[in-house]
Formats: structure tokens, C-alpha cells, sequence
């Protein structure tokens, strides 16, 4: 397959979350949104999914891109930069831990360009999904290639159907703090606790859906996030964890570790630890994992 020509597709500029949900809905599963674009355009030119008939473009959705306080909640729009995020004066000052998360993603240039709504709606994906010629379970085919395959980074727990684990940072620290995510379509919003966000092969989104605001409850009295990595300079989490104290309680989440954000007390989440199921190369996770934890609780 030639991966030198991105195949033709409509491009619409939504002025509103209206026109790009009801975009969404004429064009129904071969529509997308996109936001930065540094994860879907990676997709349109590699084509180890089948490029969508039309891309709606949310960045000139006006207002989506405010992180504001109110009333002791942090509200942060979908379509807020990373680095913008991270560079907050409230963020800063009230909930650093978002900032730190935020610094430990990817490279400058593409936080950059990256969003938040893009950062947690990226795909869950493996080498092998990143390749045309496998098509896996998480595709829509019939078969995992991990358990037979190079596995090293997969998941060690959680795994159901697939073992690919969930690439996004700020999907954990945003567990931690107990974070909603406002979901709208053409027939109206709902609010998302992010716990419930994400399942075994995606997202709880509908085609014709987009995430347009987050909603942190409150700032947190303590809170660490802490993430293993190969490269020094950027790479995906081997593991990650985010430990948060708030009025409600503390809450524990990690990543890297399953397709979706594992999360409880960080007792239940040592726990769980403790009944990982890892594939034949990755057993070595478990401890980084633990050791991850423990950083984030200190
Ligand atoms: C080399 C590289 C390294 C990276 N390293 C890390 C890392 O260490 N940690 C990490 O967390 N991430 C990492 N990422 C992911 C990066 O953070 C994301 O690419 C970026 O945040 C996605 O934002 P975007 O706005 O560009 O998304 P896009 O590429 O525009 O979209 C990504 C996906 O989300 C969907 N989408 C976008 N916005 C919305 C919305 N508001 N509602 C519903 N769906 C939406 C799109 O349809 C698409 O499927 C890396 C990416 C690259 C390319
Ligand atoms: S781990 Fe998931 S994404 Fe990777 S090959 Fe298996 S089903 Fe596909």
C-alpha cells in the first residue's frame, strides 16, 4: 500500500459544536473529528485504518479553548493546547500536578499543536495496529497479535480482547482528580465521569459525539503523577501513576498498564497490581508499575 498520497476526503471548518456534530452525524462511522491533528493525520498517512470520507475540523469552533476557574472547579476546553494548559496561571498555582503531567507528553512541538480533547480521544493502539497489513481485534478483525508477538510493552492487566495500553498521560492524572468530561451531540449533552470514558476497545463517544469541556471538581490538597519511560527525551509510558487527595478522598490511577485507566483507592490498586496477568515478555512492568505507585503516594 503506498503510503506516499493521503487518499482524498472532505474538509469542513465547523464554526459551531452544532454544525460539527451535525457534520458528524450526515457522515456517521467515515467521519472524524479532528482537533491538532498529530495523531489522526499519523493515521490518514500510514492508512492502517481506513481513511474517513470527511474530517471535521474542530479548532475553529470559537471558545473551546479557555481554562477557567469556577466556583473552586478548573474547566478547561477540548480544544485548549497542551502546552497553553500546562502554562495555565491557574493550573500552576492550584493544580500542578496537571502541568507536570502535561510536561511529561511527547515533545514540545507537538504539545504545541496537541490538544486536550485530542490527548484523550486518541487512539489505544500497538505496533501492530499501527501497521496496514494487521487487522486485529481493536480493527475489527479476528485475532490479538501480541500474545503471539513481540509483547514487551503490552498490557499486564485488564486485557479482555486486546493488549494495547492507553497511550494518554493526562487520562491518568485527570482519573485521579476525578474529572468529567462534557460530551455533546446533535441530540444534546451529558456529562462523562472519565472513570466510566473509557472501555475495552475505545471510548464511550458516538460517531456524531465530541468531548467539549473537562471539569476538574475541585483542587486537590496533594498530588503527584510519576511516569516510566525508554527514552529519556519523549516516549509513551512503560507505566505511569497519579495519586490525588481531595475532600472525597484519595484516589490512585495508572497507565501503561491496560487498555483503559486502571483507578481505585491506591490500596485496590496495589491489589490489582498484585493479580496482573502479564503476557511472556512483559512481567517486568509489574514492578515499575509498583514502584511508580509508590513514588506518586510519597
Ligand atoms: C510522536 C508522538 C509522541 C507522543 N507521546 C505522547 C505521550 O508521551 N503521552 C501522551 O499522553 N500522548 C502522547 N502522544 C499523543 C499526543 O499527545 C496526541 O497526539 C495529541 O495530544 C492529540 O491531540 P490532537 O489535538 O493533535 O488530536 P488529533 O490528532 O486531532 O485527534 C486525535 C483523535 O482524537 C479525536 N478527537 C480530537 N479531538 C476530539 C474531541 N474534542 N472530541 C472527540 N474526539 C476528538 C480525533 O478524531 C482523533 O481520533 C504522542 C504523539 C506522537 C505523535
Ligand atoms: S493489542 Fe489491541 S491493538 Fe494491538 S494487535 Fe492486539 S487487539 Fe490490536
Amino acid at each position: 500500500m503506498s503510503l506516499r498520497f493521503i487518499t482524498r476526503f472532505a474538509h469542513y471548518d465547523a464554526k459551531t459544536v452544532q454544525e460539527a456534530t451535525s457534520l458528524l452525524s450526515k457522515y456517521g462511522d467515515k467521519g472524524k473529528p479532528i482537533a491538532g491533528g498529530t495523531a489522526l493525520m499519523d493515521i490518514l498517512k500510514k492508512k492502517y485504518l481506513p481513511t474517513p470520507e470527511a474530517i471535521v475540523n474542530l479548532k475553529t469552533i470559537p471558545g473551546l479553548d479557555q481554562v477557567m476557574e469556577e466556583g473552586g472547579a478548573l474547566k478547561i476546553g477540548a480544544l485548549t493546547k497542551l502546552t497553553d494548559l500546562a502554562e495555565s496561571s491557574i493550573v500552576k498555582s492550584k493544580f500542578p500536578v496537571i502541568a507536570e503531567t502535561v510536561k511529561m507528553i511527547s515533545t514540545p512541538q507537538l504539545r504545541n499543536m496537541g490538544t486536550v480533547g485530542g490527548n484523550l480521544c486518541q487512539q489505544v493502539r500497538c505496533w501492530y495496529y499501527n501497521k496496514p497489513d494487521f487487522y486485529c481485534y481493536r480493527k475489527g478483525g479476528p485475532v490479538c497479535y501480541q500474545p503471539g508477538g513481540d509483547n514487551r510493552y503490552g498490557a499486564i492487566m485488564e486485557q479482555k480482547v486486546c493488549n494495547a495500553v492507553i497511550p494518554s498521560d493526562l487520562a491518568v492524572t485527570f482519573t485521579a482528580l476525578g474529572a468529567t468530561l462534557k460530551v455533546e451531540g446533535p441530540d444534546g449533552s451529558r456529562d462523562v465521569p472519565i472513570k466510566d470514558f473509557y472501555v475495552t476497545l475505545g471510548n464511550i463517544l458516538k460517531p456524531n459525539e465530541i468531548v467539549t469541556w473537562i471539569t476538574i471538581p475541585e483542587a486537590p490538597s496533594k498530588a503527584r503523577f510519576r511516569k516510566f519511560k525508554v527514552r529519556k527525551s519523549w516516549d509513551f509510558a512503560v507505566a505511569s501513576a497519579a495519586v490525588a487527595t481531595t475532600s472525597k478522598g484519595t484516589v490512585a490511577a495508572l497507565g501503561g498498564v491496560a487498555p483503559v485507566v486502571v483507578s481505585g483507592t491506591p490500596d485496590e490498586v496495589s491489589a490489582a497490581l498484585d493479580k496482573a496477568t502479564p503476557l511472556s515478555m512483559n512481567k517486568y512492568k509489574i514492578q515499575i508499575a509498583k514502584t511508580m505507585l509508590k513514588e506518586a503516594m510519597a
